[in-house]
């Protein structure tokens, strides 16, 4: 039988990469996307990629949609009920197990075990939960997205010349999406990586001081990084228009960073894909210079 990959979470940013990523490296027809609005995937049907339905609330979809499957990328869901996503992550490996998937992929978070934010139980469960099956696994734990950090809302910071957070002088060991998918792509086309577990972050961590200097060098307007308390902060991005729940998970991911959260540094990420993106580059393309 042949080979086919299905990627669940396919019709999101990171399952969109990982499809490009797959493209160069294996024929369409071996790759199926698991999505739960098969319309929002008509571009990947237009690539000759399999589209098949398949919801992390409704297990029965997701077993028809794992069928013939022989490995599995796991994504996991962006339910902001952390409760649930454990339910619905329980719905994805009992139907990958009842459909015979031969090896499954699952992007966790890395250090989870170590971690302080609360979305490190689900991802410690759900690895947990797809070691009761006995399948053949690959934990990528995903470093926190470059992207949260750096992204359009740092136009503001350039123009005020002020970065403001509440990370202290913490350590970032982030990525971008586009190196996590290329390391998920890289395991599932490549032989070698059953049952192991990859912290998937930075080798070349970075501080906002270090991204006002380099928001500095590519805007070209100085730029400095100002450290305020939790609650400043909060009230810092209300007053800006950002939705009080987001205002405080920004907090909340600032304060973890100032804590320590994101300070460990692995190169498991460098040794599956070899250089990441430069943390100028995602500055670069945040900016759209
Ligand atoms: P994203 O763009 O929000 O994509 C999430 C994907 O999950 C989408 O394809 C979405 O489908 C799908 N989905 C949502 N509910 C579903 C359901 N009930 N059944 C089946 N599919 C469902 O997120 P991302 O940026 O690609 O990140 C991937 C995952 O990493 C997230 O889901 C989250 O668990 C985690 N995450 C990590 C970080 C980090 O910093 N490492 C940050 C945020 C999130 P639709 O396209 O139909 O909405």
């Amino acid at each position: 039988m042949s080979m086919s990959i299905a990627v669940t979470g396919a019709t999101g940013q990171l399952g969109g990469l990982v499809i490009r990523h797959l493209l160069k490296k294996v024929p369409a027809s071996e790759i199926i996307a698991v999505v739960r609005d098969v319309e929002k995937a008509s571009a990947l049907a237009g690539q000759g990629v399999e589209v098949r339905h398949g919801d992390y609330n409704h297990p029965e979809s997701l077993q028809k949609a794992f069928a013939g499957v022989s490995k599995l990328l796991f994504i996991s869901s962006p339910d902001a009920d952390d409760t649930l996503r454990i339910v619905q992550h329980a719905n994805v490996v009992k139907a990958a197990r009842d459909a015979g998937v031969k090896h499954i992929a699952y992007t966790g978070y890395a250090f989870a075990e170590e971690a302080k934010l609360p979305l490190a139980h689900v991802h410690l469960a759900t690895e947990h939960a797809i070691r009761t099956t006995n399948i053949p696994y690959t934990f990528l734990r995903n470093a926190l997205y470059t992207e949260l950090f750096v992204n359009e809302g740092l136009r503001a910071s350039a123009e005020s010349g002020t970065l403001i957070t509440n990370a202290g002088s913490g350590i970032v060991n982030s990525a971008t999406r586009h190196d996590l998918a290329l390391a998920a792509a890289t395991v599932l086309t490549e032989e070698g990586h059953e049952n192991k577990t990859y912290n998937l972050v930075s080798n070349q961590p970075w501080t906002f001081d270090d991204l006002a200097r380099i928001l500095s060098e590519v805007s070209g307007k100085k730029v400095v990084h100002q450290s305020v308390s939790f609650e400043e902060e909060k009230t810092i991005l209300i007053k800006a228009g950002v939705p009080e729940p987001f205002a405080e998970l920004t907090a909340v991911i600032y304060d973890a960073v100032a804590k320590g959260e994101t300070s460990k540094t692995s190169d498991d990420l460098q040794k599956l894909i070899g250089t990441l993106t430069p943390l100028k580059e995602t500055v670069k393309q945040a900016l759209n210079i």
